[in-house]
């Protein structure tokens, strides 16, 4: 569905309109856009709060748990008279002050087997920022199924990757991490300027294809350590026979599992 832009946002969101090749066609897509936010934390909340001001139509945000003190470092969606309540309706709140043209749905919830696949189907595109990787499977899993665009971030102390899964374009979640990196705990040390500068780049990926704009990271890892400021892409392998996407993999029948022996990640030249 196409919106009509308003006055009001045709002003609220000039100067990105102005970018060449943005205009009003990249600003209705934006509109006509339902993301789902997972994990609306540092990194969740930012990425949301930037795709709030870009205008994206509805955010459904979900997100389990009370805010602590000890968020306050990064979570810039929350305030301190907050503490002891849940997040996520304190991030819909603010959003909402900041850019009331745009709906936003909150969900007390983490993912799980039970709400991921109605919440992937609702949504255009998913922002993975869960805390863990068993939430970060199941929306794989589902976006695999409902073929939704996914864009991955995650990050642990002063590391961070992303990436965004296309299914049946590029390599799944499950083909880049057939084990899983040691991530998955919770209370790692982090600066609020960390999980904000992924956050930022990921609400980037998101805009991107959502209007179709820059050059998203299809098939491409990045990779980023924030203490030596060193970024590098790298091409995941995409696996023929991954478990989760392999039947939407053209190149099935293709190889054989003996390429799976490969290294992982491979350095794009
Ligand atoms: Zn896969």
């Amino acid at each position: 569905m196409v919106f009509q832009l308003t006055p009001t946002e045709l002003e609220r969101y000039r100067r990105q309109i102005m970018l060449p090749g943005f205009g009003e066609a990249a600003q209705n897509r934006l509109k006509s856009s339902t993301v789902l936010v997972t994990g609306v934390g540092g990194l969740g909340g930012t990425a949301a709060l930037y795709l709030a001001v870009a205008g994206v139509g509805k955010l459904i945000l979900l997100r389990g748990g009370d805010l602590r003190l000890d968020d306050m470092n990064r979570q810039v969606l929350m305030t301190e008279d907050w503490v002891g309540k849940p997040r996520v309706f304190k991030a819909k709140m603010t959003l909402e002050n900041i850019n009331p043209d745009v709906e936003i749905q909150a969900i007390e919830q983490y993912v799980t087997p039970e709400n991921v696949d109605a919440l992937v189907q609702a949504s255009d595109l998913v922002l993975d920022c869960a805390h863990n990787f068993i939430e970060r499977d199941l929306l794989n899993t589902a976006c695999v199924g409902w073929d939704k665009p996914m864009v991955e971030a995650a990050m642990n102390d002063m590391e961070a990757y992303l990436t965004t899964i296309v299914p049946g374009k590029t390599p799944c979640l499950s083909c880049i991490f057939p084990e899983k990196p040691n991530w998955d705990k919770r209370g790692f040390g982090v600066l609020g300027a960390v999980s904000g500068t992924l956050a930022c780049l990921t609400a980037l990926e998101a805009i991107k294809v959502l209007t179709g704009i820059g050059k998203p990271l299809y098939s491409q890892l990045l990779t980023m350590d924030l203490n030596s400021l060193d970024f590098a892409k790298r091409r995941p392998y995409h696996d023929p026979h991954c478990p989760v996407c392999g039947d939407k993999n053209p190149e099935r029948n293709l190889t054989n599992l003996s390429n799976r022996n490969n290294s992982l990640l491979l350095a794009i030249p």
